[in-house]
């Protein structure tokens, strides 16, 4: 099919599986919305890939409205990019089908996000499901669907796109020249440590800090972060370079910030209390024009855009498998 706009395509998604994080806003969101004008934008709300690791359902369509929310806060515009529910486009699965007859079953045991997923959720062999192995197969299925050439992720999900070029090389090379190669824009902060300072910030490590978060959750939340762990005493220098408290000043805070603060934290002016307040008045002046934009989106706007969105992505995804059909010589 051809490209209405002339422009070229993105496709991203997140999983319903909690709220949106400040991780999601620097490490994709800002990112998506940047990228509207230059692209014809698909952002989709992955709620098939939420049931790889969450079989509890019961949030799902809380998390959904939430999710465009906040996307729609952040600043995406549905005139702009079409938003929709990947469920609501049963086009999806029949690609999902069609392609994992052409991915062999060693590219997906040994992709690093399987390998970290299956040590994280502390399972073994005989648990693993069907579904989540073929995680990244449905993952090139809704990038195929829209032909994208481009999809802003997070570095976690790269080893993920580096699939999807594989299956889309191998689907051309089988059937005639349908896909384009999908190529990954990571965001300038394309991994943000979460409040442990150990992981990636993720909705379901719990070390994270919501788009919604309050000002007194905000605050509880940053006073139980790790600071610098060689210095136990106010008197003792400390070291910002290696403090996450002091990465999240430099992201969160006026630009002025971090200078004045390595100096003070450098010799020992500020402790680590202080400054986790300051950073915690960061975080809340930040999250403050989202916040705001997030009352104006109400249940009934959000599910309006998302069924426009559904239209919209529907034609694309009627397209691309009329042609799959087609090229695979199955009605
Ligand atoms: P879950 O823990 O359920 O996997 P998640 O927080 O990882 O949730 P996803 O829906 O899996 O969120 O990810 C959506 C997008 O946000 C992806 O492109 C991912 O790379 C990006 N992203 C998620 N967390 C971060 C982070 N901490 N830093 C940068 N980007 C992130
Ligand atoms: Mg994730």
């Amino acid at each position: 099919m051809k490209q209405e706009t002339g422009k070229k395509r993105i496709l991203s998604g997140m999983r319903p599986t909690g709220r949106l994080h400040l991780g999601h806003l620097l490490g994709a969101l800002e990112n998506w919305v940047k990228l509207q004008d230059e692209y014809e934008c698909y952002y989709m709300v992955a709620n098939w890939h939420a049931l790889t690791d969450h079989l509890d359902t019961k949030d799902y369509q809380d998390n959904i409205y939430y999710i465009v929310r906040d996307w729609l806060a952040a600043g995406i515009d549905p005139a702009k990019s079409t938003v929709f529910v990947q469920s609501e486009l049963r086009e999806h699965s029949e690609l999902y089908l069609l392609l994992s007859m052409l991915v062999p079953v060693p590219w997906l045991e040994r992709c690093t996000t399987f390998k970290e997923k299956v040590r994280d959720m502390h399972i073994g062999k005989a648990d693993i499901s069907y579904g989540l192995l073929g995680y990244p197969v449905l993952q090139a299925a809704d990038i195929m669907m829209y032909k994208a050439n481009a999809v802003p992720v997070g570095e976690d999900q790269l080893p993920h796109l580096e699939l999807t070029r594989e299956i889309a090389r191998r689907f051309n090379y089988f059937y005639g020249e349908v896909f384009p190669e999908p190529q990954g824009l990571l965001a300038p902060t394309s991994k943000l440590l979460g409040l442990d300072g150990q992981k990636k910030m993720g909705k379901s490590y719990d070390n994270y800090i919501s788009l919604d978060e309050t000002p007194q959750e905000t605050a509880k939340k940053v006073q139980g972060m790790f600071t610098d762990p060689a210095r136990i005493k106010l008197s003792d220098p400390g070291h910002p370079h290696l403090c996450n408290v002091f990465t999240y000043c430099t992201l969160f805070g006026p630009k002025d910030a971090p200078a004045a603060l390595r100096g003070d934290c450098a010799a020992s002016r500020i402790g680590c209390t202080d400054c986790k307040k300051r950073l915690a008045g960061y975080v809340e002046k930040f999250l403050a024009p989202i916040q705001e934009k997030q009352k104006h989106w109400t249940r009934d706007k959000v599910r309006d855009i998302l069924n426009e969105g559904a239209v919209k992505a529907g034609k694309m995804a009627r397209a691309t498998m009329d042609e799959v059909r087609q090229a695979m010589k199955i009605a």
